[in-house]
């Protein structure tokens, strides 16, 4: 459960291709992190794998079953964005209930799942509180909160750090390795950050202008980059 599978999977944009036909496996429970420069494609990478944007060509598997015109619903996987996008009237409690709610979901079972969130990530002195009355960091484990009750079968991080201060964001990413650590979930996690790649990830996918450069672990890649591009930006010596 958490497979996800690229086949010639394209987007354009009106007459711009932002991504080329690309393919990739990502195994079920690893932590892999797409990484590249600024407007290289990554956030639309992500968005198609949800179910956010349209793919232009190609197929998108999960388990093995084609998903790519289902729902962002449907699919099973939870998005954890970088402006967190909670309802500031709404208490925690009710931020992470959202989706549960909205799901259909019996409330005893919302509130075990809430519960064992909070528990997770510190969160539960702070229920009854608003976003607006929590620090940066704790408004984003509200955010990874509210993905957890949904026992996704995979989670996509879209630079879910980048509004923290430098202190806080290596606290956080501490967190969410360990968080996949207990969960073993397929995690994806998008990143222009190499230390944050180099630090948190199974396996690396290093994008350029759409394209996949380079795919492997850490090692792999300040070892063996198969490119001058790959190496700059992983900053291995070449
Ligand atoms: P990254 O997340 O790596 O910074 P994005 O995936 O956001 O990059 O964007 C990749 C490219 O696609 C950029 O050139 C961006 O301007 C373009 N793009 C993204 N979304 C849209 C859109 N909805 N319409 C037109 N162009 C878009
Ligand atoms: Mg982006």
């Amino acid at each position: 459960m958490g497979q996800i599978t690229l086949q010639g999977v394209a987007k354009r944009f009106g007459e711009v291709e932002v991504i080329p036909p690309l393919d990739l496996t990502i195994e079920d429970g690893e932590f892999v992190v797409f990484v590249g420069p600024s407007g290289c494609g990554k956030s639309t990478l992500l968005r198609l794998i949800a179910g956010l944007e349209d793919v232009s060509g190609g197929r998108i598997l999960i388990d093995g079953k084609d998903a790519t015109d289902a729902s962002p619903a449907k699919r099973g996987l939870a998005m954890v964005f970088q402006s967190y996008a909670l309802y500031p009237h709404m208490s925690v409690r009710k931020n992470i209930a959202f989706p549960m709610k909205m799901a259909g979901m019996p409330k005893p079972e919302q509130d075990r799942r809430i519960e064992a969130a909070a528990k997770a990530l510190n969160l539960t002195s702070y229920l009854d509180r608003r976003p607006g009355q929590l620090s940066g960091g704790q408004r984003q484990r509200v955010a990874i909160g509210r993905a957890i009750v949904r026992e996704p079968s995979a989670f996509l991080f879209d630079e879910p750090l980048s509004n923290l201060d430098a202190a806080l964001r290596v606290g956080m990413r501490l967190e969410i390795s360990e968080l996949h650590n207990r969960l073993k979930t397929t995690m994806i996690y998008v990143t222009h950050d190499q230390v944050e790649a180099m630090t948190m990830a199974d396996k690396i996918v290093v994008l350029q202008a759409g394209r996949i450069e380079q795919v492997g672990s850490p090692l792999d890649l300040y070892h063996a980059p198969k490119n001058v591009f790959v190496a700059g930006f992983i900053g291995s010596p070449r």
